[in-house]
Order: C-alpha cells, then sequence, then structure tokens
C-alpha cells in the first residue's frame, strides 16, 4: 500500500505553488520529480567526498569509485542482469540509443532489415534511420490500431532471415500502450534478430527482469525514475557488447595508448569514455532504494487506481477524446476536448497551477495516424491523488468553457 501522505512529503517540490496555486503535477511521463532523500545524495556527495573515480589512490577518489560502482550493483540487481560489468552508464535512454545505433554499423550491410514500431519516441526513430542511411539497410514499422495496441500479425509478416534488429519501447510515452515484449523477443530470436526494449517509460511503473525477457538490450533514464537528469543506462548481453565496437574514444576507456595502437578498456569502461556524472549516478543508486522499499507492485496497483479513475472523470467531460484506449496501460491519458487546440488548454489550466505536457510528445507519426497536431497529456505518478485528477477536471471544464 503506498501511504500517500508520508510519500508526498518525501518530495520538497509538492509544496510549492504555481501562480498562487498548489501545484498539481501532472507531467511524470516527461520526468519525475525527486525525493529529498536524491536531493540529499547529490549534496552530500559535493560537500562530502566529490573527486575523480578510477584514478587517483587518494581517499577521496576512492570513496567516489566506490559509491559510483556500489549504484552500479544496485542497477544490476534492480534490473536483474546477470553481471554488473553488463550495465554501462550513459547520459540518458537517447545516449544509450545513439550508442548501439552507432556501435552497430559495421554489422549491417545493405538490403539488411530493423524493424521498430509506430509508436516510438523521436529517440528511438531517428538513430536507426541514421544507421540505415550509413548501411543501406531497411526500415520497417510494425503498424498499431485504432486503440493504439502493436498489430502482432504485421510484425510476424515482417519478420525474416534479413531482420538483424529489432526496436520497440516497453510503453508508449504518448499513448500508454504496455507492450508485449516477450513475445516480440522470442518471435525476433528465432529470426536470430537482437531486440533492444527502451525502457524509458515503462520502467518507473513495471521492475523488469532483463534475465527472464531473455532481452539483448535495455535502455532507460534515471530522471524518470526519481534521479538526476543527465544518468542513462544501457544492458546489453555480454557477448554482444563485446562484439561491438566503442562509441567515443578518450579517458578511461582505454587500456594502453600509444600513437600506433590503442586497446580499450574491458566492459563496462569501453563504453563509457571521460567522466560521468557521479553524483548523479551514486544518487539514482538513491532513487532505486527509494522506489525498491515503496514496492514496484505498490507503486503499479496505485497507479492502476489512478488511471481508472481519471479515465472514467475526464471521460464525463463532453467532447473529450482519450488517443490511446490498450486494454494494458500505465498512467499516461492523451487526449483532446473538441476542436480546442491542445496548447489553449494547456496554456488556461497552468494558471491554476496544472502542469500537464502539450503537443506531439516527441512522437509525431503517432499524431500523424490519427490526423491532429497533438494532445495533451495527464501522466500520474504514485504521489498524485484523486483530488488532484478532480482539479484537472475543474480547471479542463474552465478550460472549455472559455475555448468553446
Ligand atoms: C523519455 C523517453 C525517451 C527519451 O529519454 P531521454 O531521457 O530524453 O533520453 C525515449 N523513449 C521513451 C519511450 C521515453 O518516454
Amino acid at each position: 500500500m503506498i501511504d500517500i501522505k508520508k510519500v508526498r512529503a518525501d518530495f520538497p517540490i509538492l509544496k510549492r505553488k504555481i501562480n498562487g496555486k498548489p501545484l498539481v503535477y501532472l507531467d511524470n511521463a516527461a520526468t519525475s520529480q525527486k525525493p529529498q532523500v536524491v536531493i540529499d545524495s547529490l549534496v552530500d556527495y559535493y560537500t562530502n567526498y566529490n573527486a575523480n573515480i578510477h584514478r587517483g589512490v587518494h581517499t577521496l577518489s576512492q570513496l567516489a569509485t566506490d559509491a559510483f560502482e556500489q549504484a552500479r550493483i544496485k542497477i544490476q540487481k534492480h534490473f536483474n542482469t546477470k553481471h554488473n560489468y553488463e550495465i554501462i552508464i550513459t547520459s540518458g535512454t537517447t545516449d544509450s540509443i545513439n550508442l548501439v545505433a552507432t556501435s552497430f554499423t559495421q554489422f549491417l550491410q545493405k538490403g539488411d532489415e530493423i524493424i521498430i514500431s509506430a509508436m516510438e519516441h523521436h529517440s528511438n526513430i531517428v538513430p536507426w534511420q541514421m544507421l540505415c542511411q550509413r548501411t543501406g539497410a531497411i526500415l520497417k514499422v510494425i503498424p498499431i490500431n485504432e486503440n493504439g495496441e502493436l498489430i502482432l500479425e504485421e510484425y510476424d509478416n515482417l519478420l525474416s532471415n534479413k531482420t538483424k534488429l529489432v526496436f520497440v519501447n516497453h510503453v508508449s510515452n504518448a499513448l500508454g500502450t504496455i507492450n508485449p515484449i516477450k513475445k516480440i523477443i522470442d518471435k525476433a530470436h528465432k529470426f536470430g534478430a537482437s531486440v533492444l526494449i527502451d525502457g524509458a517509460q515503462s520502467s518507473p511503473h513495471i521492475k523488469p527482469d532483463l534475465q527472464a525477457l531473455d532481452v539483448d538490450f535495455y535502455v532507460a533514464s534515471a530522471h524518470k525514475l526519481c534521479g538526476p537528469t543527465g544518468v542513462g543506462i544501457l544492458y546489453g548481453k555480454e557477448a554482444l557488447l563485446n562484439k561491438l565496437p566503442p562509441y567515443q574514444g578518450g579517458g578511461e576507456m582505454i587500456k594502453q595508448v600509444t600513437f600506433e595502437k590503442t586497446t580499450y578498456a574491458d566492459l563496462p569502461y569501453k563504453f563509457e569514455a571521460g567522466t560521468p556524472n557521479i553524483a548523479g549516478v551514486i544518487a539514482f543508486g538513491v532513487a532505486l532504494d527509494y522506489l525498491n522499499e515503496l514496492g514496484f507492485d505498490n507503486i503499479a496497483a496505485y497507479e492502476n487506481e489512478l488511471l481508472v479513475y481519471a479515465t472514467k472523470k475526464l471521460l464525463q467531460i463532453e467532447g473529450l477524446k482519450i488517443y490511446g484506449t490498450a486494454k494494458n496501460k500505465t498512467s499516461v491519458i492523451s487526449f483532446n476536448i473538441a476542436n480546442i487546440h491542445p496548447y489553449d488548454i494547456g496554456t488556461i489550466i497552468d494558471k491554476l497551477g496544472i502542469e500537464v505536457r502539450t503537443g506531439h510528445h516527441c512522437a509525431q507519426p503517432i499524431m500523424d495516424f490519427y490526423k491532429i497536431p497533438g494532445t495533451v497529456r495527464a501522466s500520474f505518478s504514485f504521489y498524485n491523488t484523486f483530488k488532484e485528477i478532480d482539479l484537472l477536471v475543474d480547471a479542463l471544464q474552465k478550460a472549455k468553457a472559455m475555448l468553446s
């Protein structure tokens, strides 16, 4: 069970006002708020043991290195990977995807095929298009139905011996749809293709078991999981990571450098050139501890209650249409009211303290599919309340009266 009073007290930002009204933060799909323990962890690092890692023999460097590597182990345990060195620290989901897409270049040939889905975030479309331009590989897209679900029969038709890579998000940030990733992974493996799952939107709600999924690559961002910005992870199976060449050259990622030849460090350092966001990685470990203490089952159950309640209340507004009505959803609701532009709604309800996202949500192909310019998106986290949903609905009624 989520003790909502106690949880809300953990997040200092929830006490602030926006335009004189209490903050109602409903943009959790863009980034989550941070509990005090995570903020304290950042301050503690810079106050007490700030030093560069993996380099010095001095005490501070060792303290920082230990804390950094402890965080990697927390990440490994959380996602249940076999080895801690299969967790590569990056600057975020986008960075992780670009790493894989760039490193794969030499393994693709003209005519090879890459499959993505029609509900991807731009960060899971553009790097693959660039990879196709470099290699002559062809991008294929799994279509969606009106409910915003992948059409799996079409996926079956796209798979062939030419398929080398499959990239799908676990949860769509624009629609909230939870995709059947185990099925998608198993089908791809029958054709020898590698699968990357974008967990940026699912990881705040669903704790995945990466070994049980048998996924080849998995990516996520700390900032959507109550952690700091500028930290992400790339999980890759050991054999695949060993096969891929480094993404960036620099310090930290080498064994030996001469002007004739450089040998690369072992995993994970081969992919970690330069000084990482040390404080952020340590604080991400603290964020995972915080979430695990609440329990992902509790988080998912409470967020589902919020989703059900909000869906029911929102549909009572005349002219409101929800985009993304999949059976299996996380607490993301994209909608429009009659022909009112989403931007106008967002601007008015912000005056009432309510923070939602408006626009295409970095998923323009989905908006094209529904033939709309964008949506209003309210996304709920375990620190939101039923009362906040009522405030959202009241604010939308006011906005609608003003704009129609
Ligand atoms: C947020 C998000 C991304 C991008 O994450 P960044 O942290 O901006 O790199 C990618 N995919 C999905 C599904 C997302 O929700």
